[in-house]
């Protein structure tokens, strides 16, 4: 059996994009201490899991991952095994405890330990770094890419807000936010090395706030996008009961920011807004998108929904039936409740939704979207477009795959155009998740 090289690492990344871009900074991290990526699995040396914890079975897929490194690390013994992110940090001890073929646990606040731990590892030394650190934003630490025309770039760590539902608050802590300056910086560089789109993230950029000018996020996003202005923006995620006037002007008056806002709501009744203490109601997100609608008629609304959430009612169930109906959506994320042990709403409210009975309110939600969505991509068919090329479609390399500002995925014939290219793209046809057309300039 081929040995494992102990220099050479191996990162399972689970879960969203701040975990996505949190694998590019320990990969920086790693590499600072000579060890470097494995081209596979099987020649690592080093494995870690980059955990999520936002859902049961985002938990579970763990759970059956580290039962199969349980077997290799029988079979190798120098292999070392880490698990990091949101599952060792929101289950602490216990989790530790009960994995003890697992070498090391680090919560997303300790990265930059993860070279001593790996040392500590091979000298048999097993150990748990869960500490929460509220200035921690990785500040001098360059993420190694792993794309080449579309980045993530976090803005802010952790949130301050505490969803009844939500595990992040436990697992990322309190809310911190990336200086304007680097933003604007690291922005720069990414469009030096040639990236065409950058996504600023933050569980909720809304309450971002620049501490040494004292800029909210609507100033950062004015100011990377006056800064950069070859650079398409993006940014993610906000929350209902922040997101500003202000904001929406700045992204109606910049052309490089996307016309796309990712807005959950979670739920069209008002009775369970207040229950997932969301603070905000059904008619005040409403009167927010029509806001957003007054001054960006084009704009592209995207949100979450929870399905079955704690005492929910069949009449609360159509209350978010009807509240898709009226804004219309582009896409939406869309899940049946699920408990998350330690939340508010674990503590607090009875999961008395059956299971089988969220299962058919989440189909009637899925097929709903569907619907609108396709009705809104078909709005498409016969317009020309502006599409980011970002790779080669699966399918075809004669074809381009992308996305319009408004975030809609694009399959198109792609004529002399490669990825990385903006390309007008006249759309032929649609579904309810893609575009299809051909690049005509
Ligand atoms: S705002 Fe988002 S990340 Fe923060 S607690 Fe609520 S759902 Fe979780």
């Amino acid at each position: 059996m081929a040995d494992r090289n102990p220099t050479l690492f191996f990162i399972h990344t689970f879960g969203c994009q701040m975990n996505q871009a949190d694998t590019e900074i320990v990969s920086s991290v790693l590499g600072a201490s000579g060890y470097e990526p494995a081209p596979d699995e099987d020649s690592a040396g080093i494995i870690l899991l980059n955990s999520c914890a936002v859902r049961e079975n985002a938990v579970d897929r763990i759970g059956n991952f580290l039962q199969q490194l349980k077997g290799r690390k029988r079979k190798h013994r120098s292999l070392v095994v880490g698990v990091i992110g949101c599952v060792p940090q929101f289950e602490k001890q216990p989790f530790f405890d009960a994995h003890p073929w697992v070498d090391f646990v680090a919560g997303p606040d300790n990265y930059r330990s993860l070279p001593s731990m790996i040392a500590n590892a091979r000298q048999g030394a097993r150990q748990s770094r869960l500490e929460y650190d509220h200035q921690e934003t990785y500040a001098g630490i360059d993420p190694v890419r792993t794309g080449k025309i579309s980045a993530f770039l976090p803005v802010m760590r952790g949130c301050n807000n505490s969803c009844a539902f939500c595990v992040v608050p436990v697992t990322r802590g309190r809310e911190r936010s990336v200086p304007l300056q680097r933003v604007v910086d690291e922005t720069r560089e990414l469009a030096d090395s040639g990236f065409r789109e950058v996504t600023l993230l933050g569980q909720n950029v809304n309450s971002y706030l620049d501490a040494v000018r004292g800029l909210d996020f609507a100033g950062l996003l004015e100011a990377v996008s006056r800064a950069v202005p070859g650079m398409r923006i993006r940014f993610t995620t906000s929350h209902p009961k922040d997101i500003s006037e202000e904001l929406v002007r700045v992204i109606a008056g910049m052309p490089n920011i996307c016309r796309h806002i990712h807005l959950p709501v979670q739920s069209g009744s008002t009775r369970i807004l207040q229950l997932m203490r969301r603070g905000h109601s059904r008619e005040a997100y409403l009167r927010k998108i029509d806001m957003i609608r007054t001054i960006m008629p084009d704009a592209a609304l995207t949100t979450d929904l929870i399905s079955g959430f704690c005492t929910e009612t069949d009449e609360e169930h159509r209350e978010t039936l009807s509240l898709m109906d009226e804004v219309r959506f582009d896409s939406s994320f869309m899940f049946y409740y699920s408990v998350r042990p330690g939340t508010w709403a674990d503590r607090n409210l009875p999961d008395d939704v059956p299971e089988g009975l969220k299962k058919a309110r989440l189909q009637e939600v899925i097929e709903r979207q569907q619907a609108i969505s396709l009705e809104r991509y078909l709005e498409d068919v016969g317009r020309t477009v502006e599409v980011l090329a970002e790779s080669e479609s699966r399918r075809a390399s004669s074809r381009l795959m992308g996305r319009t500002g408004t975030n809609r995925a694009v399959v198109f014939e792609r004529g002399g155009f490669n990825p990385g290219d903006l390309v007008r793209v006249r759309i032929t046809d649609a579904t309810s998740a893609t575009l299809a057309g051909e690049a005509v300039g």
